[in-house]
């Protein structure tokens, strides 16, 4: 076999066994066959392919030189070896069993793929096809054959399919369209975002999944940017099959497509729409208030200088219109803040109702809201808007089964005239309406530069107040609180007024409500209450057996503050303690009390010696419970039920029924503000212990009350 191969090496034959004549010379025939046989050997070593020749056994007869491109071996390296030499163990199995039966039956080999390993170790794929050789005598003599290198076709196909496995299991969608916009291919994920099969979209175009949510203009962008670069990003909105919006993060490349010169477009794709709907949840709530889901203040401020800059361009004017409820905060302190809380959702769901749908109402924060009103619309439109939001608030609400009323004030700015920007129009149309309440409130009013003036000057009273705090511009006055039928001095309240450098003395009216605002009435409220106590300290020998003065604490100050702690120490400091004090509080401080703080102190303060009355009696919602539940010694009834009592029978009514209710659960009874001989009279005929008021004596300086009711002489009526 050995010799058979050598020859065929040395001079390449047609074939094994073909026989190699004998003679002398070169005959013709000879020379011919010679010819044939370079022909031959040109031929074989121009194929890319692997020639070779093996016996019935499977060892290498011959070998065209190609095995050395193929496998890295010479061809007379492979003198006895077999294919099986050349495979890995398992391949060599493999092959030598199919080989095995293709041999015993004779049979030719066709395209056999094998795995084989070329000298320097790494696998080669071959394609082996081959004849039977028989010799003369029709004796089995082996295989004849070629083997062409596959490997990259392998290698191809496996990375094909990969590439067939990841485009099925990856969880984004891929949809492949074609040069024409028709879908040539989708995956799984593709077929599970969208609900359709892929043989529902192949053949068809991608716009069957459109949802007409975008633009004409996006769609010309996408198409441009994709003709322009190939590859587009962005988010898209389309439709399920179940007709169901969805937001798909695509990205879309272009590769070559199958033929020379095609391309296909590639979108890859997830569905983002709960993502999205996170995000927009997350933006909502940051740009809109949570009590009535209106704009807040940050959102409209952002629309309204888009509209300032649209309107800037058209050459058209902005009305801004500010608007505040009046006396919300009254009513919030009176009722509580879940009420307060019910009667503006109300209130803002009337008030939108009454703008058109390309206006914008918002929240500003409490009671305060702002419309921008779309379009060109100068002051007499703007005019009839606030008129309407006003007239608008004239029926009343009904919340939790009652009936209430209230107004609204409405300041109006409009744009380029009274301001260029968000922040200006805002503040002034805001001045405008600070000057629709002082003008009496329910109605509106129109920004003009003076007003300018008055905003800054309410800045300016804070920092005032500010200061004067620190700088201590703060005196009380006492006003006598009298027994009514011997007209004797029992108690005094204490009453502050600010020292003013240049404005003198100002009563409470005009600087309390600011301090209440700004938290000013902590320290000032402190202030108060340790004056008080240091008053009656000094005073201690002169008063009354059982005198108190009456300190009024504000429902702010037990807001913000440990009113609690401040008594506590007040006690401590003083020689007084707590049994030389009354704390005046009104409604509003249980309303507010929503964790029970405020009750806690009171008790606190009930416990140590102090005293506590309940101020402006009937004005506000005159519970019963506060009266039979809280810690509670007096009932101060408040001045406007007082001026009205002798003569209106409504007042007269309720005077009358308070003082009932206080005799009958034991609980003094203060009546405020009596200020003639009528109102005295009326009181203590309807059994009414105790009274304030003008007619006895105005608050006074501490020397002045020190001089007319801690005298000698008045001190000798002492009990
Ligand atoms: P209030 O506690 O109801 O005090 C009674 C108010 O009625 C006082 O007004 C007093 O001067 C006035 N008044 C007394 N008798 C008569 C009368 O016969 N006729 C009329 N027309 N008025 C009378 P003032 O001092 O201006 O205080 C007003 C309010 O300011 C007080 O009402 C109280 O709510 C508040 N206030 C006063 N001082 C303080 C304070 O130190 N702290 C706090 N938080 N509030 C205070
Ligand atoms: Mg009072
Ligand atoms: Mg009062």
């Amino acid at each position: 076999m050995g010799d058979d191969f050598e020859r065929s090496l040395g001079r390449p034959k047609a074939g094994l066994g073909d026989g190699d004549p004998d003679g002398d010379g070169p005959t013709d025939a000879e020379r011919a066959l010679a010819d044939g046989e370079r022909r031959f050997q040109s031929l074989v070593e121009s194929v890319s392919d692997w020639i070779w020749e093996v016996d019935e056994r499977g060892v290498y007869t011959y070998s065209s030189p190609k095995v050395l491109d193929l496998l890295g071996y010479a061809p007379e390296e492979l003198v006895g070896r077999t294919p099986f030499d050349l495979m890995p163990p398992a391949e060599a199995e493999r092959i030598g069993t199919v080989f095995g039966a293709l041999a015993a039956a004779r049979q030719p080999i066709v395209r056999l793929e094998n795995v084989n390993l070329h000298k320097s170790g790494r696998p080669v794929v071959l394609e082996t096809s081959g004849r039977p050789v028989f010799d003369d005598a029709g004796e089995f003599r082996g295989y004849r054959g070629v083997d062409r290198d596959v490997s990259e076709r392998w290698q191809h196909e496996a990375r094909h399919a990969l590439a067939e496995r990841v485009f099925q299991s990856t969880e984004d969608g891929i949809l492949v369209v074609d040069e024409a916009n028709r879908i040539v291919s989708v995956n799984a994920a593709c077929e599970r975002i969208t609900g359709y099969s892929a043989k529902e979209l192949v053949g068809q175009d991608p716009r069957l999944l459109t949802s007409k949510r975008q633009t004409r203009e996006f769609y010309a962008a996408l198409w441009s940017a994709l003709l322009e670069t190939g590859r587009w990003q962005g988010e898209l909105w389309n439709r399920r099959k179940s007709g169901d919006f969805y937001v798909q993060r695509t990205s879309i490349s272009t590769i070559p497509g199958p033929t020379p010169g095609a391309i296909w477009r590639v979108a890859v794709f997830s569905d983002v729409t709960r993502e999205r709907a996170h995000a927009e949840e997350i933006e909502f709530q940051a740009t809109h208030d949570p009590l009535t889901g209106l704009p807040n203040r940050r959102l409209v401020s952002v629309l309204l200088e888009r509209a300032l800059a649209r309107a800037h361009h058209d050459g058209m004017q902005t009305a801004v219109l500010m608007l505040d409820l009046d006396g919300f905060k009254h009513v919030n302190d009176t009722y509580g803040h879940h009420w307060g809380d019910q009667l503006l959702i109300h209130a803002a769901a009337r008030l939108s109702g009454c703008l058109r749908g390309a206006d914008t109402f918002a929240r500003l924060g409490g009671d305060e809201f702002l419309a921008v009103l779309d379009g060109d619309v100068g002051p007499e439109q703007a005019r009839a808007v606030a008129h309407k939001l006003i007239a608008e608030l004239q029926r009343s609400f009904t919340v939790e089964g009652a009936e209430v009323f209230v107004t609204a004030s409405v300041g109006v700015a409009i744009a380029p005239r009274d301001g260029a920007d968000a922040a200006s129009v805002i503040a002034h149309a805001d001045a405008a309406m600070y000057q629709a309440k002082a003008a009496g409130k329910n109605d509106c009013r129109f920004f003009t530069p003076s007003m300018h003036q008055a905003a800054s000057e309410r800045l300016r009273g804070e920092s005032e107040l500010r200061r004067a705090v620190a700088a201590g511009q703060f005196v009380l006055h006492y006003q006598p609180i009298v027994e009514l039928s011997e007209r004797r001095l029992v108690k005094a309240e204490a009453l502050v007024r600010w020292q003013h450098p240049e404005r003198g003395l100002l009563a409470p009216g005009q600087f309390i409500a600011l301090a209440e605002e700004t938290g000013l009435i902590v320290p000032l409220g402190a202030w108060v209450a340790q004056e008080a106590a240091r008053q009656v300290d000094v005073w201690r020998e002169r008063l009354p057996k059982g005198f108190r003065v009456s300190v009024n604490v504000s429902p702010a100050q037990f807001q913000r503050s440990d009113v609690g702690a401040l008594f506590d120490a007040i006690a401590q400091r003083c020689g007084v303690g707590l049994e030389g004090l009354e704390l005046e509080i009104t409604e509003g401080t249980f309303l507010q009390d929503s964790g029970g703080s405020a009750r806690d102190a009171l008790r606190r303060l009930v416990e140590r010696g102090g005293r506590v009355a309940l101020d402006d009696f009937g004005t506000g919602y005159s519970s019963l419970s506060y009266l039979l539940h809280l810690p509670i010694h007096t009932i101060k009834i408040d001045r406007s039920f007082v001026l009205g009592a002798p003569t209106e029978p409504r007042s007269r009514a309720l005077v009358e029924a308070i003082l009932r209710l206080a005799e009958s659960i034991g609980m003094e009874v203060v009546a405020e503000g009596i200020e003639t001989e009528q109102h005295a009279a009326f009181l203590l005929g309807a059994g009414c212990p105790l009274g304030q008021g003008y007619l006895f004596s105005k608050p006074l300086a501490a020397a002045d009350f020190e001089r007319g009711y801690l005298s000698e002489r008045v001190a000798a009526h002492r009990t």
